[in-house]
């Protein structure tokens, strides 16, 4: 049998009274990590902001979830796309606000300032860096799933596109109004558009037509301080930037009028 030396067994119950004493601290952090950065408290705030500035209460509070709704959990992971993201070490937002039109994301936006919180805006979802789903800082999840309209202009080969739908919503919404337009976009269904134009997005028919953002004509857009624009409004530059620089870094995407392209009414691949 092998003896331990003294010295050694004192270390050893340092280190482990050392553990014992930071148990309790490591369970706090993992723990307050699993949940929301948010206090409660400041989340009321910001709640209490959203309410004060609109006309129908029942209709916003519909449409703000924290973490004390039961529904909380599974709105927050529909769309976080990179299943790494969907473990409880993950920061989540201390609210998600789902808008159903435009007033409502501008008073979203201007609490959100107004309680120093960070924004994140997500569509599809897609974003394998979770950067739409996900921060270090306290923040407010603008998800836009409910504003996904798509208003399709045979005659005049455009469409109008909000920022919340998918790539897939937007083929559906072409094909039932005709066969010979298209949008040449990614063959993932479930991107969303307002991410993947703001992106660039590249997609099948790229040599052709080139990419999603070469085939933007207008765009309706929030800038930081709740003005919204259009092309026209906010000049070259900007509209320039938005589709491929990162639109999340100017503001927030509403959304999007197409150029819709010809395309054969029947497909052939060997
Ligand atoms: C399975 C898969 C397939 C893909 N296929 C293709 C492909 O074929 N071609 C291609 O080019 N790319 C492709 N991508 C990449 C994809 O286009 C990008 O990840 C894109 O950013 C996803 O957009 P989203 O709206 O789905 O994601 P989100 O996660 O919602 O958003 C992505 C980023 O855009 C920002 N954003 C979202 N909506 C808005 C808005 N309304 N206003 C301002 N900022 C906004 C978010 O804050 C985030 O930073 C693919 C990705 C995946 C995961």
């Amino acid at each position: 049998m092998q003896l331990t030396p003294l010295h050694q067994t004192q270390e050893n119950m340092k280190t482990s009274q050392l553990v014992f004493l930071l148990l309790p601290t490591l369970c706090f952090f993992v723990s307050w990590g699993a949940t929301s950065p948010f206090d409660v408290d400041d989340s009321e705030d910001f709640i209490s902001c959203l309410q004060s500035k609109t006309n129908n209460l029942t209709s916003i509070s519909q449409l703000i979830f924290t973490p004390l709704n039961s529904s909380f959990e599974s709105i927050w992971e529909a769309r976080v796309n990179n299943l790494r993201f969907i473990k409880p070490s993950t920061p989540r937002p201390s609210v998600i606000v789902t808008p159903i039109d435009e007033t409502q994301i501008q008073t979203a936006l201007l609490c959100t300032k107004k309680h120093g919180y960070q924004i994140r805006i997500r569509s599809g979802g897609h974003d394998f860096e979770g950067v739409s789903s996900s921060d270090v800082v306290p923040f407010v999840m603008l998800d836009l799933v409910n504003m996904k309209s798509i208003d399709v202009d045979v005659g005049n080969k455009t469409a109008w596109v909000q920022a919340g739908a998918l790539l897939g919503e937007l083929y559906y919404s072409i094909s039932q109004k005709t066969n010979t337009l298209y949008f040449p976009a990614g063959v993932c269904p479930t991107v969303g558009v307002g991410g993947y134009i703001g992106g660039g997005g590249h997609g099948n028919l790229v040599r052709k037509y080139g990419t999603a953002a070469d085939n933007v004509l207008d765009v309706q857009f929030m800038d930081v301080s709740g003005n919204i624009l259009d092309r026209k409004s906010m000049g070259e530059d900007l509209f320039w930037v938005l589709r491929d620089g990162g639109s999340s870094s100017f503001g927030i995407v509403l959304a999007w009028k197409l150029r819709l392209v010809p395309v054969p009414e029947i497909v052939s691949s060997p």
